[in-house]
């Protein structure tokens, strides 16, 4: 899963294709941790172009993952869809030693930079680090999940329980604690 400069001509190159999650590391080990399953395998698009000495990256990834609700817990399917724009970089082998590193990373990271060596770069990180970057942090079920109810743990959605719904007066009796103790 690599792009060698050669094979981006003078009106760019398209690739598409389709990987299994098992293909990339992050994502298997998210999955190995039961933090999410795929439904899916990874459909992947991209192009590149070479713009001077920088390849722009233009890539389209779709799939479909299992996880928890954050607010009910039961598992759900939602579809995970990322469109990113990344420019890469050569890095010449003696650019380490000729300028002060730090600088260099510093600047390189403001301008969304990502710098490769050699002759090809490398999309397999690029891709499992995109997928990361689209998973919600607070994922739901659907936007109007009841969740649990904070008593009896009833679902909220499916059977709701009689409990007074009402914040316990528990929380705010800890907050003062809190205060005072300060
Ligand atoms: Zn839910
Ligand atoms: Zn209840």
């Amino acid at each position: 899963m690599e792009i060698r400069l050669e094979q981006i001509k003078e009106d760019g190159l398209t690739l598409e294709f389709e990987k299994s999650v098992e293909t990339f590391p992050v994502l298997a080990e998210m999955v190995a941790n039961g933090e999410c399953e795929f439904a899916a395998p990874l459909r992947t698009a991209l192009r590149a172009l070479r713009i001077g000495d920088l390849v722009q990256l233009d890539g389209d990834i779709e799939t479909s993952v299992r996880l928890p609700c954050s607010r009910c817990l039961q598992p759900f399917e939602t579809p995970l869809k990322s469109s990113f724009t990344l420019t890469y970089m050569q890095q010449a082998a003696d650019v380490m030693e000729d300028t002060e590193p730090q600088e260099v990373e510093l600047s390189a990271e403001d301008m969304g930079i990502v710098y490769f060596q050699g002759e090809k770069i490398n999309l397999k990180d690029a891709i499992q680090e995109q997928v990361v970057m689209e998973f919600p942090l607070r994922p739901l079920c659907k936007l109007d999940c009841k969740g649990l109810c904070p008593k009896c743990g009833a679902d909220m959605n499916e059977d709701p329980c009689d409990c007074e719904q009402r914040p316990s007066p528990g929380k705010f009796a800890a907050l003062k604690n809190l205060k005072l103790e300060k």
